[in-house]
């Protein structure tokens, strides 16, 4: 599936091809920092279809919560998180691009929920949290 999109402030654009089965909510610790949310959503694309306009920052890490290094690379204007990827010279064999960036994230469903046993408790009632349509 083709797919498109770009950080909060237009800098850095993306697309390539997307698996649409491999779309995960991810709840680990880091996820939750470098988000500065509850999870994080994200779809694998194929390194070989991966674009990108706007060089963003990089940085490794160690991932506490399964030990292997990633490159996280993020938006150096407005701080939007990109993809994570391996660490590595030129193009990696995928990328974990942030569904959030991508026109089409309406049909990116999550298809699994990876690292649960760190979710924040309230993720599975969030039916129950009062709901505004717009800001409350
Ligand atoms: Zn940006
Ligand atoms: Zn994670």
């Amino acid at each position: 599936m083709k797919i498109d999109g770009n950080c909060h402030c237009g800098f850095i654009t993306v697309e390539g091809d997307a698996d649409p089965e491999r779309v995960n909510i991810c709840h680990c610790t880091d996820c939750q920092t470098r988000t500065g949310s509850a999870f994080g959503v994200s779809v694998q694309v194929a390194g070989p279809t991966f674009k990108m306009n706007g060089q963003p920052t990089t940085y490794l890490k160690t991932t506490a919560d399964n030990g292997k290094p990633r490159i996280q690379a993020f938006c150096p204007k407005c701080g939007s998180q990109i993809y994570s990827t391996t660490p590595g010279e030129g193009q990696q064999p995928s990328y974990t691009v942030r569904v959030g960036l991508l026109k089409q994230r309406d049909q990116l469903i999550p298809k699994r929920q990876n690292w649960f046993r760190s979710s924040r408790n309230w993720v599975v009632s969030m039916d129950a949290i009062a709901k505004n349509e717009k800001q409350g």
